[in-house]
């Protein structure tokens, strides 16, 4: 879809009712000189912006396996997921994506290089995915995670996976195996329209 079509843009949903400046009740509307609907205080004249959100995570390797981690939250709670979430502030994608797997797998890895950077405009998200080396196949999942397991790479459980993202990561990293090349890869994907 084109960036220019109407269709592409989606409203933010609503994440607060009341300005944080001031306490009035916020009101949906398009500011002057802006050309989308935003949260506006009528009170105090506050814009509360959204923007995207970065999720930031790993494709651990170890030999012919990869790591991955069944959740223990929602959304898609005991389903199969490479480590991955939101990035915080102050830190990097490559620190966030170490932090997250450090949480949720405790498996000692070294990151390598940038794998893939997948928009979801649809949900408002990036996705980025760094490739990493396992060092050794100690594991010590943490509380979001029900456990962790390295898998032979034939044998990656697709169905049970938690995310388009990911499936879509693990399939290229596939791909790219044979060729023994693996190049940082962009997509956009639409979780509106699943295939
Ligand atoms: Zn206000």
């Amino acid at each position: 879809m084109n960036p220019s079509d109407p269709a592409f843009y989606h409203p933010a949903p609503r994440t607060q009712q009341y300005c944080s400046q001031c306490g009035h009740a916020l009101t949906r509307d398009i500011p002057p000189d802006d050309n989308r609907i935003r949260d506006l205080c009528t009170h105090c004249g506050a814009v509360h912006y959204q923007n995207p959100r970065n999720v930031v995570g790993v494709v651990p390797i170890l030999g012919d396996q990869v790591l991955l981690c069944r959740r223990a939250i929602e959304p898609r709670h005991g389903k199969w997921t490479l480590p991955a979430g939101f990035m915080e502030l102050g830190e990097t994608t490559e620190q966030g994506a170490a932090r997250e797997n450090q949480e949720e797998s405790g498996a000692r890895i070294r990151i390598e290089s940038l794998y893939t950077v997948i928009d979801v405009p649809s949900v408002n998200q990036v996705h980025l995915f760094y490739l990493a080396q396992a060092l050794d196949a100690h594991l010590a999942p943490g509380p979001e995670t029900l456990e962790a397991a390295f898998f032979d790479l034939d044998r990656i459980p697709w169905h049970d996976l938690a995310f388009r993202t990911v499936s879509t990561t693990l399939e290229h990293y596939l791909k790219d195996r044979e060729q023994g090349r693996f190049p940082t890869r962009h997509y956009a994907i639409d979780l509106r329209f699943p295939d």
